[in-house]
């Protein structure tokens, strides 16, 4: 007879190969499917979804937790058992809040909305997306209101979903030393922005030659082609399906060569991270990262420490001027470093320089909470868009595509989804700063191109432990304290000290 644990396990990992099965016909509909495909992609999903709610909230699932727990009294809480039935537990509890008709109409109008913005955005008509938005709002409230018993505020709910045990008011209190840090910042390089002339990143770059030289790039990372793919999609994003099986996509734009560099190097971040964690905790509610905010610290930690590094671009200015002699023919690394780290107040969020980025984010996050708690209607989003893009910014915006059509998210009903960006810039610097501190070669070895040294560390000390403990234990366990803003602020003041020449 099996115990308790095992039949856990089984149904565990019956759930967990249901929602493989689900990334992967997601990954597909963003990266091969043809868009006729679109409505017959939804129904799959819905149908989908609706067995996975049912067996994630099965009745007998509280009853086998139970026993599990009782059969592992006395062992570690660190044990991956333990910390099994702690997050299944979880993850029961709200499933079971959650009615199944509901989970069903989220995952049906997500993927009928995000094909509906895609047609919107490449037609900057905002009119074309509203009732699809307007009906991702709904749901989500009737979402929120499955947990209305146990949050302080609306958005908490959605919160959680992301970055598990957050608080909004927490969130908001951080996002605001964050703004209050960046916008005197920006104010002063940007003063002296007009100093430079073009950037080499903006030109002509074959699609070819682009590819090849991320292909060359990302090896040194550790993607590795037998395990790895990497492939196109209108927005770059990364999944790990299983052990040995992970999906990144880029974009290549033919006149930004920064655009496929720089959201390879981010997105192989994130897919070092699931590749990362132990294969122990596969087919388990373990197998992904502690939340998103840590998954993010780590594609920001790749894009940006590493790759806007002044090691980084000294390693790197030969293999572009390889793959593109004309565009870096007299370029040095100085010259390509202050390149990739202009700060430049501009409409795309994913386009953003390492300052401004986090100001996109508190946009969204201030309009998202709105939005849930009907303080504003969808169809005053525009026009609220661009007024506050106007007063953090100081851009205005031109049309809907580059304005709030711009970001798949809303699309897809991922609200409470944009402020982990910004946690894991406010991370990776953390993380940064441990890493620099336990690795005194590392900016030599950057320099070299020599990568592994740094992931296997980041594997070591937090990717093993994928979704074993909470986002705030995890961080504790790799920097050896909570979240603080401090490092992040200090590193975007010295490197932009050294990039515009400011007075210390
Ligand atoms: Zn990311």
């Amino acid at each position: 007879m099996s115990t308790a644990l095992e039949e856990l396990r089984e149904r565990l990992a019956e759930v967990s190969d249901l929602e493989a099965v689900v990334h992967t016909l997601d990954w597909d509909q963003q990266t091969k499917m043809p868009r006729r495909g679109a409505s017959a992609r939804a129904e799959q999903l819905a149908t989908l979804e609706r067995i996975v709610h049912e067996r994630a909230a099965a009745p007998e699932l509280g009853p086998l937790i139970d026993r599990a727990a009782e059969d592992l009294a006395g062992e570690s809480p660190e044990s991956d058992d333990a910390c099994l039935v702690r997050v299944a537990r979880r993850d029961f509890d709200k499933a079971c809040r959650v009615p199944g008709e509901l989970k069903v109409e989220l995952a049906r109008a997500a993927s009928l909305g995000q094909e509906a913005w895609a047609r919107a955005r490449a037609e900057s008509d905002f009119g074309l997306f509203r009732p699809h938005l307007e009906r991702a709002v709904e749901l989500r409230q009737r979402y929120v209101e499955c947990f209305a018993d146990e949050v302080e505020c609306r958005y908490d709910a959605l919160l959680d979903d992301f970055e598990p045990g957050a608080r909004t008011a927490e969130v908001a209190e951080v996002l605001a030393e964050v703004r209050d840090g960046l916008v005197p910042l920006i104010a002063q390089v940007v003063e002296r922005d007009g100093e430079e002339g073009p950037s080499p990143l903006w030109g002509s770059f074959g699609r070819a030659e682009q590819g090849a030289l991320v292909l060359q790039v990302l090896p040194r990372l550790g993607f590795d082609p037998s395990g790895w793919r990497l492939d196109e999609a209108a927005h770059p994003f990364a999944v790990g399906l299983a052990p040995g099986d992970v999906r990144l996509t880029t974009r290549y734009d033919p006149d930004h060569l920064g655009m496929a560099l720089y959201s390879s190097l981010h997105e192989c971040g994130h897919g070092l991270y699931e590749d990362g964690v132990a294969p122990e905790l596969a087919r388990t509610p373990l197998r992904t990262g502690a939340s998103l905010g840590l998954h993010e610290s780590q594609s920001r930690l790749w894009e940006n420490y590493v790759g806007r590094s002044r090691a980084f671009c000294g390693w790197a200015l030969p293999v572009l001027r390889s793959a593109f002699p004309a565009a870096f023919a007299s370029l040095d690394a100085d010259g390509l470093f202050r390149a990739v780290n202009r700060v430049h107040p501009s409409l795309i969020r994913v386009e953003a320089d390492e300052a401004t980025y986090s100001l996109h984010v508190i946009l969204r996050f201030e309009l998202e909470q709105e939005l849930i708690e009907g303080r504003l209607a969808v169809a005053n989003l525009p026009e609220a868009w661009n007024a506050r893009m106007w007063d953090y910014l100081g851009v205005e915006v031109p049309d809907d595509a580059h304005g709030v059509l711009q970001d798949v998210h809303w699309s897809a009903g991922l609200f409470g989804y944009f402020p982990t960006y910004a946690l894991g810039n406010i991370i990776a610097a953390q993380i940064w700063e441990r890493a620099r501190a336990e690795l005194p070669d590392l900016e030599a070895l950057i320099a070299a191109g020599e990568l592994g040294e740094l992931r296997e560390w980041l594997r070591e000390r937090l990717h093993r432990h994928g979704r074993k403990f909470t986002p705030t234990d995890t961080l504790e366990r790799v920097v050896g304290g909570p979240l603080a803003v401090g490092p992040y602020l200090d590193y975007l003041r010295g490197k932009l000290g050294t990039v515009y020449g400011l007075e210390g």
